[in-house]
């Protein structure tokens, strides 16, 4: 579903060169849950960036889907885009939007139509447990109730693969498993892959089928979360 091919990413910045990504590799099959961990400064965000082009790679390429983003023009790139979601660790709310407008945003900018966005937002609240909250603002919820709308944002084009950059990071142990559990059950409901980041490995351990870990730009070691954690 996505597929890292020997991508490395160098930023240059004030004639100092980093190597944030040096040939990374990886395949993420469709369905599944893929955890990259690793401390601050291994790549993680570079890495997940590239999956829907807010970052490109230097070298190398990313197919999703089959489909190479390295050979694909804007165009080609902005429909490839629209089978991707994301949510964020500090969930990236419009604070002067009610949360039904959060959530309708990336249908109203796909000119999806009224009647069908009442009906996808209505669902789309009631399925993350916000029903009752579509006239709030965000700044009258709880963390874990403003992940939950962003979540609820990030499924609302039906994508296909959802990327979580450290979602669950800025939220206490409990909201944390909770939130967890609704990827899961987003992941076994519609068969969403998710790709998602994080320093904490108690969440790779809690809902991956797979992980990655990550060092200074490299991936040093794959497997099966049974696989990572069993190995001294
Ligand atoms: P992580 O998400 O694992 O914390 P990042 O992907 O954010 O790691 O960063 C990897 C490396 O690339 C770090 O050394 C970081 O400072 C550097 N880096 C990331 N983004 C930029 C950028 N836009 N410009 C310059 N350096 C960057
Ligand atoms: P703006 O942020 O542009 O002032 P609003 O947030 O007031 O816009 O709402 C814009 C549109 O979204 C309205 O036309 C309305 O139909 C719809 N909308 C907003 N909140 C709700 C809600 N709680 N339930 C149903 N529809 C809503």
């Amino acid at each position: 579903m996505i597929e890292f091919i020997d991508v490395s990413k160098q930023f240059n910045r004030k004639g100092v060169t980093t190597d944030a990504l040096k040939n990374v590799s990886l395949k993420v099959e469709p369905g599944e849950i893929f955890g990259i961990v690793g401390f601050s400064g291994a790549g993680k965000s570079t890495l997940i960036r590239m999956v829907n082009r807010l970052e490109s790679p230097t070298t190398g390429d990313v197919k999703i889907a089959g489909q190479s983003l390295e050979k694909s023009n804007t165009k080609e790139i902005r429909t490839i885009k629209r089978d991707i979601g994301m949510i964020f660790q500090h969930f990236n709310l419009l604070d002067s939007k009610t949360v039904y407008k959060n959530v309708a945003m990336p249908l109203i900018l796909q000119g999806v139509d009224k009647g069908e966005i009442d009906r996808r937002v209505t669902e789309l609240l009631d399925f993350v447990g916000l029903g009752d909250k579509s006239k709030s603002y965000p700044d009258e919820l709880s963390g874990g109730q403003k992940q939950r709308v962003g979540i609820a944002r990030a499924l609302a084009t039906n994508p296909k693969i959802l990327l979580c950059d450290e979602a669950t990071s800025a939220l206490d142990p409990e909201t944390t498993t909770q939130i967890l559990e609704l990827l899961k059950e987003i992941n076994q409901t519609y068969g969403i892959t998710i790709l998602l980041i994080t320093h904490e490995m108690s969440v790779v351990r809690e809902i991956c089928d797979r992980v990655a870990i990550m060092e200074k730009g490299r991936v040093i070691e794959e497997g099966t979360v049974f696989d990572i954690f069993s190995n001294p």
